[in-house]
């Protein structure tokens, strides 16, 4: 049975204040702001990447055994042949840190903030429920950076033509105590063209979550995702290109 998994991933809710971090921190994130805005008082798309060159400080809020730790970390720098930043595993509780890890919260619940939406947000930047012994944890770890790093749903792509079936989608995850807006955001939502965002549409990408034959109209599914794909590399190389 294919475990549908949903992070609780909200963008910053003042879209000004998370605005000014994401230029503040590299400025080419102002450069893919679109006309598009379907959300009001939006100030349109920008993305959310970190400078290319720098490092990311990683710490944890609470107190995590050290083997936790180290196989997060490990799973984290799979991302790091594809990207010019490098990642630092600091102290716990590093207040100075741009990665804050909390990992004392249930299987189930994961998500991580947008990219540089964590300079803008106090306490937890990500949450971590799935630990090592789990067949999900690479893959949710994974997952859950490509957030941090400023990535968004594979499945919400602009060219992502789903055949969803609605209120069989909201059924399912109702199922499961997920409400309808978090469905909207992180299942359902397109996200708006961006300068970025060139790369084509890919299902086999690891922000790409599975998706049920039986949630979908007609023969449409897509298994688990474990891997960075070929896809998420070369969009990773555009955020984080080493000139
Ligand atoms: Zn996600």
């Amino acid at each position: 049975m294919t475990e549908l998994m949903i992070c609780h991933c909200r963008h910053h809710p003042d879209s000004h204040l998370s605005h000014a971090a994401a230029v503040r921190e590299n400025p080419a994130n102002a450069a893919s702001k679109g006309q598009g805005n379907r959300r009001k008082r939006s100030i349109g798309y920008f993305d959310k990447f970190w400078s290319p060159g720098r490092t990311l400080r990683i710490t944890f809020v609470n107190d995590a055994e050290e083997s936790l730790k180290q196989a997060i970390f490990a799973a984290a720098c799979k991302w790091l042949p594809y990207v010019n930043l490098s990642f630092e595993l600091v102290a716990d509780d590093d207040d100075d840190s741009e990665i804050k890890i909390y990992t004392g919260g249930t299987p189930e619940l994961n998500y991580s903030v947008y990219g540089t939406d964590a300079l803008t947000s106090a306490g937890a930047s990500m949450v971590l429920g799935v630990t090592p012994d789990m067949e999900s944890f690479e893959r949710t770890v994974i997952h859950e950076f490509g957030h941090a790093l400023g990535a968004e749903h594979e499945h919400q792509h602009p060219d992502a033509n789903i055949p969803w079936d609605i209120p069989k989608v909201y059924e399912h995850y109702a199922s499961k105590g997920i409400d309808k807006a978090t469905v909207d955001e992180n299942v359902l939502a397109r996200i708006e063209n961006s300068s970025l965002r060139k790369v084509p549409y890919d299902r086999h990408s690891i922000m790409h979550y599975p998706v049920l034959q039986a949630l979908t109209q007609g023969d449409w599914e897509v298994g688990i995702n474990s891997q960075i794909s070929e896809k998420d590399k070369a969009f990773m190389r555009l955020a984080y290109p080493h000139d």
